[in-house]
């Protein structure tokens, strides 16, 4: 019998799961993906947002205002990329000047620190902004950090302390009886006090699983073009344009690993799976960075790929509560942007309504620390040399374009959640995530997962079930 059962490993669920790892609670989390953040929690902009688009009225407000702050403190113990490389919304015109102005007192009232620049104070910053701005709304405290290492390292680290995660575990049925939940996947049956329905766009049918007060998920897509490295370097800073009323509208922003990142539109889409990209939306997406941006090689665009917000309908602010008719029955929905900010706040809170509802106490030994994978390619040659003398597998480049070894490799595999897809050790070691997407590793990489895993390599998947890459 459990005590906590948390349905979903996207950012959401794993900082949950890594809160309440901090208290005596057996915890596991089901997740219906081979990995965690195989949903939206790996395609978004993983931007840190500042603040100043959030008032204080919500929960998306307060929360993402928080966790901005713990992200920053996170990064360092949990070891993920991040970086404060500061924004400027840009005004093209008098309209927009209105915006910024509006953007700029929210800012203050909420204490976020930022500036109104000229356009040569932006020109002499970014001098690759088209021109034609006339002022921008510059803040230093926001980010970028690396959406699924985040995710990742949250959910490692709640795995040291305790929590088990099973993957291939799709939940179809909930039942309730005296108290217990039982919750089904396809294979098996477990028990818990506690469920928490961190499931993303799907939360709606876990929701309506046990609920009488139906939800409904609706999606809005958002494309995006990402850049090789070569072109990565043309901004520093995360360009905003004005936002529409459906989104903040496309961004141009440099990545953690130093790409660039062009999107996302705002599309509703039918299908919640839906993430597949159009070249027409593409060209439109384009087309809008070089409103914004000077020298935009669009012939540098190594992949595109597309999320899914996790909206729900007749809801604009995220929902975090106990079900009003299900008791010990969490909701952690709605969690569109700024949720990737928001995720180690919401983390906080859910473990807060959790220990509302059972008696608890917090471990003694929570290992607060966590490693993530060793970068040969940001070691110095001695170090490389070091290393190599004692294990020859960082002797054996894997990945020509990021310089990554077999060594880290095979560490992505072994380590606490494990990586048992092609795209899980991507997500881990950046092996394939180069110019040539794969052309000169994904072989090698699938032989090592098949040599660790001890499967053959016709079973190794790309990411989820029969999504095999070699057949016999
Ligand atoms: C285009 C776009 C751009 C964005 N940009 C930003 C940004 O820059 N900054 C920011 O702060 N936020 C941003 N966001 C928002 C952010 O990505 C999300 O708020 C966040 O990732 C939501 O995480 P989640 O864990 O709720 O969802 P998910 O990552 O989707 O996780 C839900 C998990 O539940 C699993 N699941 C579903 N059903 C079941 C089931 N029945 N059984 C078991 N498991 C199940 C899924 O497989 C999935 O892994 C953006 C979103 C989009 C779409």
């Amino acid at each position: 019998m459990y005590d906590v059962i948390i349905i979903g490993a996207g950012v959401i669920g794993s900082s949950i799961a890594r809160e309440v790892s901090k208290y005596n609670l057996n915890t596991l989390v089901l997740e219906k993906g081979e990995d965690v953040s195989v949903e939206v929690s790996k395609a978004n902009s993983g931007i840190v947002h500042a603040g100043f688009h959030f008032d204080d009225t919500n929960l998306k407000g307060k929360l993402s205002l928080r966790g901005k702050t713990l992200i920053k403190d996170l990064s360092k113990k949990l070891d993920f990329p991040f970086k404060e490389n500061g924004s400027l919304v840009l005004a093209f015109n008098n309209d927009d000047l209105l915006v910024l102005a509006k953007f700029k007192e929210n800012a203050d009232k909420r204490g976020i620190d930022t500036k109104l620049l000229t356009k040569e104070e932006i020109l002499n910053m970014e001098p690759n902004i088209n021109a034609n701005v006339i002022a921008a709304l510059y803040c230093k405290s926001s980010a970028i950090v690396n959406p699924y290492e985040m995710t990742i390292a949250l959910a490692e680290n709640a795995c040291e302390n305790g929590v088990n995660f099973k993957f291939n575990s799709k939940v179809i049925n909930i039942e309730k009886h005296n108290d217990i939940f039982n919750v089904f996947t396809e294979t098996d049956k477990f028990e818990s006090k506690i469920i928490i329905n961190a499931a993303g766009i799907y939360g709606d049918t876990i929701n309506n699983i046990l609920s009488e007060n139906k939800l409904h998920s609706i999606g809005v897509k958002g494309e995006y073009c990402l850049f090789d490295k070569v072109a990565g370097g043309i901004i520093n800073s995360t360009l905003y344009p004005i936002p529409t009323k459906e989104s903040k509208g496309v961004l141009v922003t440099p990545t953690t690993d130093g790409n660039l990142l062009v999107g996302p539109n705002a599309e509703s889409t039918d299908g919640l799976s839906n993430t597949y990209v159009s070249s027409s939306t593409l060209s439109n997406i384009l087309n809008t960075g070089k409103n914004y941006v000077n020298n935009l090689q669009t012939n540098r665009v190594i992949t595109t790929f597309a999320g899914v917000r996790p909206k729900l309908q007749e809801h604009t602010d995220f929902i975090i509560e106990e079900c009003s008719d299900v008791r010990n029955f969490i909701n952690v929905l709605g969690i569109d942007s700024p949720g990737l900010t928001a995720a180690p706040a919401i983390g906080e809170y859910v473990s807060t309504i959790i220990q509302s509802l059972i008696f608890t106490t917090k471990k003694e030994n929570f290992k607060d620390i966590r490693k993530g994978i060793l970068k040969f390619s940001s070691l110095s040659l001695s170090e490389k040399n070091k290393l190599i003398k004692s294990n020859p597998l960082y002797g054996k480049i894997i990945c020509q374009c990021e310089m990554i070894t077999e060594g880290e490799v095979v560490d992505a595999i072994n380590r606490p959640l494990g990586a048992t897809t092609l795209d899980a050790v991507k997500r881990r070691t950046r092996a394939t995530m180069g110019g040539c997407q794969g052309t000169g590793c994904m072989l090698p990489v699938l032989n090592i997962l098949s040599r660790e895993l001890n499967k053959d390599i016709t079973s190794i998947n790309k990411n989820n079930t029969n999504s095999f890459i070699v057949t016999k």
